[in-house]
């Protein structure tokens, strides 16, 4: 039912005039430049996370221009490029957010979810949830470092220091982890849907050391594994994968349910665990990080217009990189 409801906010969305928000005193009203298109927006689309906004606008990768200041907004002006990732407010009281796990922030807010996102001309976002992009980008290409690139450098923390690294779905965040991964000295193992030569000609072409598919074997142990990919399948699969003492990492913000599998698979100190949104701090360290690698990113653009097909081409697996919705 619930889908039904956000599908045809999406429909009419893109082609009509949605009123331009006004700014509260912390926030900034953004000219929208790109906004790249995340699974998570599938998952919000399709009714699977509880209690979005509605009716609400989709998209938290977004790159744009300030054009309006809220009176309290410090250290923006206005013209600045902002980058609007996926946290976008916290309480800032609570034990979560004074111990630097904002992102656990029970009261926190959420760009395209919870509050009103980029898939439209003019965004409205709280400043201090803004980020600063590296000249280096333009604004397509900054996009998916928005949520694909700081989901996937938190991901890649939790991996620890892993020396094999295996990534399950090699699409926005994983072409992003894997540019980092190697930069780091780590070798890659990709593993894609079972048969997916582009996917895996992808994997190679960013330095993967192996590609194959999530049925396939890789030729070594791995130390860990972060698994992008929407299915629950995929974490008994990893956990076999990794060698002992190893890691499985997920992901993503939903999945369907994990099968049930043999204790002798947890065994030996492996673990499994999951990565919820972002920290201010990550998108300050990634972003420093991503100019200075530089990560390069993949996109392909479509008018905001077409935002059903963008999603559609995610859905189905018929994208090499991100997607980006241009207004
Ligand atoms: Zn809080
Ligand atoms: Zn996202």
């Amino acid at each position: 039912m619930q889908a039904m409801v956000l599908k045809s906010v999406v429909e009419p969305l893109v082609r009509s005039e949605v009123p331009v928000p006004h700014p509260g005193a912390s926030e900034v009203l953004v000219r929208v430049a790109a906004c790249a298109v995340c699974r998570t927006d599938l998952h919000v689309v399709d009714g699977e996370l509880p209690n979005p906004k509605l009716p609400l606008i989709p998209g938290h990768e977004i790159v744009g221009h300030i054009e309006e200041l809220g009176e309290g907004v410090d250290g923006f002006r206005i013209g600045d490029r902002v980058g609007i990732p996926w946290l976008g407010w916290t309480c800032g009281e609570c034990n979560f957010c004074r111990s630097g796990r904002e992102n656990l922030c029970r009261r926190a807010r959420f760009t395209g979810y919870t509050i009103d996102g980029g898939y439209a001309e003019h965004v409205a976002a709280d400043a201090r949830f803004c980020f600063r992009i590296p000249d280096s980008y333009d604004d397509v290409s900054a996009t998916p470092l928005l949520c694909a690139g700081l989901i996937g450098y938190r991901s890649l923390r939790k991996a620890g220091d892993a020396k094999r690294l295996g990534l399950y779905g090699f699409g926005a965040a994983a072409h992003i982890v894997a540019q980092i991964a190697r930069h780091q000295g780590r070798d890659v193992f990709a593993f894609t849907r079972p048969g997916d030569a582009e996917a895996q000609k992808f994997a190679v072409r960013l330095g993967a050391v192996w590609a194959g598919g999530s049925d396939e074997t890789a030729p070594e142990k791995l130390d860990a594994a972060i698994i992008f990919a929407p299915i629950g399948a995929l974490a008994p699969a990893a956990l076999r994968a990794v060698d002992r003492g190893g890691i499985v990492v997920c992901g993503g913000i939903h999945m369907s349910d994990i099968p049930q599998f043999p204790y002798r698979d947890l065994w030996q100190e492996r673990k499994i665990c999951s990565v919820a949104n972002l920290t201010r701090r990550d998108g300050e360290e990634f972003m420093e990080l991503a100019r200075r690698i530089p990560i390069r990113t993949e996109t392909q653009t479509f008018p905001l217009e077409q935002a059903n097909e963008a999603l559609g081409k995610l859905r189905s697996g018929n994208l090499t990189g991100a997607a980006v919705l241009v207004p």
